[in-house]
């Protein structure tokens, strides 16, 4: 074990956390980021944070890894400079192409919408056609920065590039004529973690020997952070939409209802989203409301109340019907009973959520540890152990960047063990 740097950018800011051997936190920085699609600003702010590490730690870094949001894309150039704009994770503009896709793939796939990363290279190749161009995502460049190799990217950032990672190889249909112009742009693909090489970046007071790792995307940093590397681990987040992801033995596809996998050393992280969550109860609760009344219910007496609180109409897991309404009645007159009733619904969803992977063929469901701005409640904590029927904790580290560091120590490839579950929850 390594002490190591993990490094996140997310939408609006950028982060980074220095770990020791053991997990625990040396330093971390912060900055936010006004320009999300600019790469000059990203690496500005790479190097901040680098360098806002105080220089002991700093040197003392073995290995760095950087996690970025997933699916945001660029072309650029042989040595490394920006030849396209930046589409961001979020960027549909590349929709048509999605049809150029149909044509080739006849089964449901991921790389099937307008934000992914292969339809979204269709688009680049189109409008910015360039010799010697390759495509890289934003956590690849942003390693690129560090490591000096071009054309590197890692099995969760390239998942939506069309990569298989249980075959490790881009599968076959690469091969028609519509896709091979834009073979000469892929990236290599490496597993998430694997050691690249030395950092060649020599102005940022990092050890000569330091090394840069293949990195990974947000959300999977954020899984990584948790600690959660058994069979059966999940990690739930409680924000504004409710996340479930699910380490299992098995790969688990359910496109159409938004469920797929990315690969973790030789297990599955299998996720899906609700479009239920925490959002509903901003709607009608104060932060001091939730949590005094919160603090005043009595978990061990139900409300028998049956919602279903969408924001709006329409969901895709664990029920998938783009045309269900939101339900919120009958609405008590007594405010803890209403969120009680709130809170049951959502743990019943959670539930519902993780039965529904199983069913699917994801490994049995043995813990369940927790993040997002609803992990703090004690109540709901207290809803979700009786719904679930497994012991819920709250996780010790949410960061993504914490997750990052964690990888880069080699977390995926050795298979650290869990940290120790609290005893209170079992
Ligand atoms: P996101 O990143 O998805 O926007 P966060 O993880 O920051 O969300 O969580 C924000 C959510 O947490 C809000 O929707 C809010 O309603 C919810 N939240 C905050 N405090 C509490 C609480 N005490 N009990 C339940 N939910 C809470």
């Amino acid at each position: 074990m390594t002490t190591a740097l993990g490094i996140d950018f997310g939408t609006s800011g950028a982060r980074a956390i220095a770990i020791d051997p053991e997990g625990k936190i040396l330093a971390t920085a912060r900055r936010p980021l006004h320009q999300p699609d600019q790469p000059q600003e990203w690496a500005a702010t790479l190097r901040a944070l680098i360098l806002d590490i105080p220089s002991a730690i700093r040197q003392q870094i073995q290995r760095i890894a950087i996690d970025a949001t997933s699916s945001t894309v660029f072309l650029c150039n042989a040595q490394g400079q920006p030849c396209s704009p930046v589409l961001l994770y979020n960027d549909d503009r590349a929709q048509d192409h999605v049809q150029t896709l149909r044509q080739i793939l006849t089964t449901e796939h991921l790389v099937l919408s307008a934000t992914s990363s292969l339809v979204k290279l269709l688009w680049l190749q189109t409008h910015y056609p360039r010799g010697n161009a390759v495509l890289v995502h934003q956590a690849d460049w942003l390693a690129f920065l560090l490591h000096g190799q071009l054309g590197i990217s890692d099995w969760h950032n390239a998942l939506k590039l069309g990569y298989d990672p249980a075959k490790e190889a881009y599968p076959d249909w690469f091969r028609h004529p519509t896709l091979t112009p834009l073979q000469p742009l892929l990236p290599k693909v490496v597993p998430p973690g694997t050691v690249l090489g030395k950092v060649t970046a020599t102005d940022l007071g990092l050890s000569p020997n330091c090394e840069v790792c293949a990195g990974t995307t947000d959300s999977i940093a954020a899984f990584l952070a948790s600690g959660a590397s058994e069979v059966g681990e999940a990690v739930t987040s409680l924000g504004s939409t409710l996340v479930l992801k699910l380490l299992s033995a098995s790969r688990v596809e359910d496109l159409r209802a938004g469920i797929y996998s990315h690969r973790l050393g030789d297990r599955w992280l299998v996720g899906g989203a609700s479009n239920c969550g925490a959002a509903i109860l901003a709607q009608f609760f104060t932060p001091e409301e939730l949590e005094r009344l919160s603090a005043e219910m009595d978990v061990s007496q139900p409300t028998g109340l049956d919602y279903y609180p969408l924001l709006k109409r329409g969901e895709r897991f664990p029920i998938n019907d783009p045309h269900l309404e939101p339900r919120l009645e009958p609405r008590p007159a007594d405010p803890r009973r209403f969120l009680q009733g709130l809170l049951e619904s959502l743990s019943r969803i959670e539930a519902q959520g993780y039965a529904q992977l199983q069913r699917l063929g994801a490994s049995p469901l043995k813990r369940v540890w927790t993040a997002g701005g609803g992990a703090h409640n004690p109540a709901w904590l207290a809803l979700r152990q009786q719904h679930l029927g497994v012991p819920v904790a709250i996780s010790p580290y949410t960061e993504a960047a914490y997750g990052t560091a964690r990888l880069a120590q080699g977390q995926l490839n050795s298979g650290t063990t869990a940290p120790e579950f609290p005893a209170s929850a079992d």
